[in-house]
């Protein structure tokens, strides 16, 4: 059945449903499409202490839970769908999903987000979460005073590094080769700050942890030295991977403007597309901050960017 919305929002998380909010209080037929993992990359997290209005923190996916119901107390409609494929080529825009539905949109907001990239390997889904993050900023706060390490050779890795240097006792940078990809001046802070130590020449084989009382916690890594083949085990209280960000664009591949990795790119300060009345805000377009706080804001932007637009093309 193909139904017609005045925005519809493609990705959960922050972003999407801070847009949602925002759109639905400007009493706009709202809908929000929450796609493969609905509430966003926060509800791959635990506690979440940083974002403002939480004082006493709160759990990621029930964060995500009051964001929702908050939209939807406002009409907000949010599906478990996926966006399959879009055609922005003409208004109304349309969006088709791995649901029975079809939508179309006078406006649309794109709020797919981007995933840190994962290893791969044996026990990383198990312990993600549990002593394994992609995220030194949101996270890093939990390991004060305790042995933690950052796997990557790029400024995400060093700079995750010097941020964790300030609160854990010991930070062991390990990377899969000698040369960084990372700037010089980055390297040298790291290489020159007491805390921090590298493993090179190494990748992470296998994460070790243990289950106390049902609760899971990361305990250890084994680690290969690519040039020997010799493993050996490390007692780590925590893991951060910093081996890059993947954002989820593939749907608008040829349709919306990107940069060289596929974060969409925006113009100016706003959140426009290259296609009037597409646009973009959250994690799948800010390669920098990355936050959840930051990716709200900007779900507010495009929320408004995308009411004031429909005022001017209606
Ligand atoms: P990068 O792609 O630059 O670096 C990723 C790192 O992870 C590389 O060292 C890579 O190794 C390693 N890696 C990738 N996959 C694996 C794997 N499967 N196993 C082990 N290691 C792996 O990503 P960043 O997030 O560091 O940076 C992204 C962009 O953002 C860059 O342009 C960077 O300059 C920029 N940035 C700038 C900052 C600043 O200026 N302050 C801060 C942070 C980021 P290898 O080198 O062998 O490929």
């Amino acid at each position: 059945m193909s139904k017609h919305y005045e925005v519809v929002i493609i990705g959960t998380g922050p972003a999407g449903l801070t847009a949602a909010i925002y759109s639905s209080r400007a009493n706009r037929k709202t809908i929000v499409l929450e796609g493969p993992e609905p509430g966003g990359q926060l509800t791959a997290t635990t506690e979440v202490e940083n974002f403002p209005g939480f004082d006493n923190g709160v759990q990621g996916p029930e964060m995500m839970d009051i964001f929702r119901r908050q939209a939807q107390r406002f009409n907000a409609e949010t599906v478990y769908e996926i966006a399959t494929k879009v055609d922005f080529s003409q208004r109304p825009f349309q969006v088709w999903t791995d649901g029975p539905n079809h939508y179309t949109a006078d406006a649309v907001i794109v709020a797919t987000g981007a995933r840190a990239k994962k290893l791969n390997i044996p026990s990383e889904e198990e312990y993600y979460g549990y002593g394994i993050s992609g995220c030194a900023t949101c996270d890093g706060f939990f390991y004060r005073g305790k042995n933690v390490m950052v796997v990557g050779g790029g400024d995400t890795a060093m700079e995750d590094a010097l941020y964790l240097a300030n609160l854990a006792s010991s930070v062991t940078i390990i990377h899969r080769r000698q040369e960084f990809r990372a700037s010089k001046i980055m390297v040298d802070r790291a290489k020159q700050h007491p805390k921090i130590s590298f493993i090179l020449d190494s990748t992470i084989d296998e994460f070790v942890g243990e289950s106390k009382m049902g609760i899971k916690s990361l305990t250890g890594v084994k680690i290969k030295n690519i040039a020997t083949g010799e493993i050996t085990e490390h007692k780590i209280d925590g893991v951060f991977l910093a081996i890059g960000h993947t954002p989820n664009t593939d749907i608008f591949k040829g349709i919306l403007d990107t940069d060289e990795v596929g974060y969409l790119t925006t113009r100016g300060k706003s959140t426009f597309t290259n296609i009037p009345g597409v646009f973009a805000c959250g994690d799948v377009q800010d390669p920098i901050y990355r936050q959840a706080v930051t990716a709200a804001g900007s779900g507010c932007a495009a929320s408004i960017d995308a009411d004031r637009w429909m005022n001017e093309h209606s």
